[in-house]
């Protein structure tokens, strides 16, 4: 889906976006901690029970509730 950010796009690839957080290159961000997620990230605007959601870090495309990315910040 175009709409959908690809983990290829070079944003994302600048960012270490997955689309499954459990797949991020835990070596090259090692700020990565198990159980963060898009969804659970404050930039993340997806609803509850949405799997995918804006986020203003990639403009227009929509990242996976299950994803990550290295801008993640826990909602508070
Ligand atoms: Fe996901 Fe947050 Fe990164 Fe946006 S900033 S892609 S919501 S982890």
């Amino acid at each position: 889906d175009p709409t959908h950010l690809s983990e290829s796009d070079p944003a994302a690839q600048a960012l270490g976006y997955r689309a499954d957080a459990t797949k991020v290159d835990k070596a090259k961000f090692a700020k990565y901690q198990p159980g963060e997620t898009c969804s659970n990230c404050q930039f993340y605007h997806g609803k509850a029970g949405d799997a995918f959601g804006g986020c203003p870090m990639f403009g227009a495309k929509d990242v996976a509730a299950s994803g990550w990315c290295n801008a993640y910040a826990k909602r508070a």
